[in-house]
């Protein structure tokens, strides 16, 4: 969160309730061009719904998402629109199991961006070359090991061009053996500069993968630190807790 960097998107007062239960009270935060941001909490602080809103997946209650210049906390959002710029890969992959690997990711670029078909195949190809899966392209979901759809779902996210991608517990319903394949891919975008919102409990890989640790716990942010103050200093008693089981 450098304030040379152009800011990206802007969080203010995120409120978000299921019924009468209010799980966001109240969320700021700022993300900058070219931040990795991880999000790190204890199960059911509300770090997936967060996401969610970011991603026109949950209605918000009240607060902000600016996003270039936009309100997007607004009703009148086309989310469409928006995923292409902010994209999003889940913890169970949800690709089309009757389409074809390279279907699944040329879907949204032809569907929905209208793109040239060679032009989307090519930087499609161009992208499964990078995480190691072109000769997969042809393949169905069924025939790919866990690590493989993942990686198929961040190439599919990729391949819209967007601005800021977020990643909710990519590696959870993995085998301990192909965490590391996945992970590395988003090692390797962070090192190209993407803009990332990263929600993971593996605790290595936020702490070299994090420009900035957020630390959420029942609903709120409780703590913003760099990853090295975070991992060795946190703020609170919260957050020592946490490490402390984690470590
Ligand atoms: P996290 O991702 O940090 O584990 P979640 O964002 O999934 O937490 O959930 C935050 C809280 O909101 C939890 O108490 C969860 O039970 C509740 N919650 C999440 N989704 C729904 C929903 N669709 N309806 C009702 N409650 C929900
Ligand atoms: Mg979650």
């Amino acid at each position: 969160m450098g304030d040379s960097k152009e800011l990206l998107l802007e969080i203010k007062n995120l409120q978000k309730s299921f019924g009468d239960r209010q799980v966001l009270e109240g969320i700021d935060l700022q993300v900058r061009k070219g931040d990795v941001i991880v999000i790190l909490g204890p199960s059911g602080c509300g770090k997936s719904t967060f996401l969610r809103c970011l991603n026109g997946l949950e209605s918000v209650q009240g607060g902000e998402i600016q996003y270039l210049g936009r309100n997007l906390a607004h009703d009148h959002v086309d989310w469409r629109e928006i995923r292409q710029h902010i994209g999003m890969v889940f913890q169970n992959y949800d690709l089309f199991p009757h389409m074809t690997v390279i279907d699944n990711i040329l879907l949204g670029p032809l569907k929905v961006q209208k793109r040239d078909k060679k032009e989307a195949l090519q930087q499609a190809e161009q992208l499964l070359d990078r995480v190691g899966l072109l000769d997969r392209k042809d393949a169905y979901p069924r025939e790919l090991s866990g690590g493989q759809k993942q990686r198929i779902a961040i190439v599919r996210a990729l391949c819209m061009n967007p601005g800021i991608i977020l990643f909710d517990e990519v590696t959870a319903s993995l085998d301990p053996e192909m965490v590391r394949e996945v992970l590395d891919v988003i090692l390797e975008l962070a090192n190209l500069g993407m803009t990332m919102i990263i929600v993971t409990h593996e605790m290595g890989f936020a702490r070299s993968v994090g420009d900035f640790i957020v630390f959420m716990d029942q609903g709120k942010i409780c703590e913003i630190a760099t990853a090295e103050q975070f991992f060795t200093q946190p703020a609170t008693e919260r957050a020592q807790h946490f490490l402390d089981i984690f470590q």
